[in-house]
């Protein structure tokens, strides 16, 4: 049993002393306040500190609190997520703030099983709020901490996995310091961002240093492991940009997909690189990107057509027409914002 080599005491004080004199300065530390602890955590579960702080802020800046999360638009929630991608996190606090708001008259649920409960939480989130705003003994473990935890032990078992996952939780949860358990995750989550990072370690800096047994063996680039490589799937996507009466031809993406509930220009998806359709004659290809995402690579390009013979039913989702000064309301996938923005006036032009 790990716990055997490693002296939990010790581990515990050390990485709390290393805490105190290292902790990153973000906006919500030292708040016990859920509604900022769990708006933070939602932003930062798949977006770097540096790229979303500015996002953290203006969230918090429009809606400082849940009464004025819960009565907002849903196209200015989404707005404000512009960019940070994983639309269904910012469509899940809107939903649970409404929740909250209607059913709970406002109040945080206060046990780590009431917390889960609520719609975009998941074991991490819940430990983070129960940790850190009523000092309840739950491991929160991100995929710093994993890092952190495999390595420690140097152990083989594969993160990407349900088991794996438990395995780890299990031994950040035995590592857990019961008496201040809001300020150790914080600190394991700092040390796999800051110190314990992915490609150099910064061993000699390391509280943990002489438990590692990762160090120890010189291997701790060797952890954490996977089981399986991830398969991207391809997708082709055709834009048109379309234009009548000074309105931008848009439609909002629904269903169980990327980006729903934003705005795009209207699409042809298809299953090769070319698309063929008798309603769109000699389009003019302006502009074409590869957007990455976890699971997918899309391949996008955006045309003008010259010639426009279909009407809007062409196309197999509902067409609204925007008129251009009112585009910058509707938010719209990262790519489509990255297009629109720096040609707009030579489109509309
Ligand atoms: S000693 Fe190195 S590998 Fe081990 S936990 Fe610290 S930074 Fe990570």
């Amino acid at each position: 049993m790990p716990g055997d080599i490693i002296s939990v005491p010790d581990l515990r004080a050390g990485i709390s002393k290393w805490y105190q004199m290292n902790k990153r300065t973000l906006p919500w530390r030292g708040s016990h306040d859920p509604y900022l602890i769990w708006i933070s955590e939602i932003i930062f579960q798949q977006t770097r500190i540096k790229q979303g702080i500015s996002y953290y802020r203006r969230f918090i800046t429009r809606f400082p609190d849940l009464s004025s999360l819960a009565r907002a638009d849903e196209r200015e929630v989404l707005k404000l997520w512009e960019g940070l991608g994983y639309y269904a996190r910012a469509r899940n606090l809107h939903e649970t703030a409404r929740y909250l708001w209607v059913q709970r008259r406002g109040k945080f649920p206060e046990t780590f099983a009431g917390i889960r409960a609520l719609k975009g939480i998941g074991d991490y989130t819940a430990a983070c709020i129960a940790s850190i705003c009523y000092g309840l003994p739950y491991a929160a473990v991100d995929g710093n901490v994993y890092r952190v935890v495999s390595r420690l032990y140097a152990d083989s078992t594969p993160i990407d996995t349900g088991a794996g996952k438990r395995h780890y939780r299990q031994l950040a949860q035995a590592l857990l310091d019961p008496v201040n358990p809001g300020d150790f995750n914080e600190a394991m989550m700092d040390l796999g961002a800051t110190c314990c990072t992915r490609a150099n370690p910064a061993c000699l800096l390391c509280p943990l240093q002489r438990f590692c047994l990762a160090h120890r063996n010189r291997s701790e680039i060797n952890f954490p492991v996977k089981s399986r490589k991830l398969n991207r799937k391809k997708r082709f996507f055709h834009y048109f940009f379309i234009l009548t009466d000074d309105q931008i031809w848009l439609h909002k993406r629904t269903g169980n997909d990327i980006w729903r509930g934003l705005y795009e220009l209207p699409l042809l998806e298809s299953a090769g690189p070319e698309f063929f359709s008798p309603a769109i004659r000699d389009p003019k290809l302006v502009y074409t990107q590869i957007h990455r995402l976890t699971h997918q690579d899309i391949r996008i390009r955006y045309y003008r057509p010259i010639e426009w013979t279909a009407d809007p039913d062409f196309f197999d989702d509902e067409i609204i027409r925007v008129p251009v000064a009112r585009l910058p309301e509707f938010p719209l996938p990262q790519p489509l914002k990255q297009f629109i923005s720096g040609r707009l006036a030579e489109l509309t032009g």
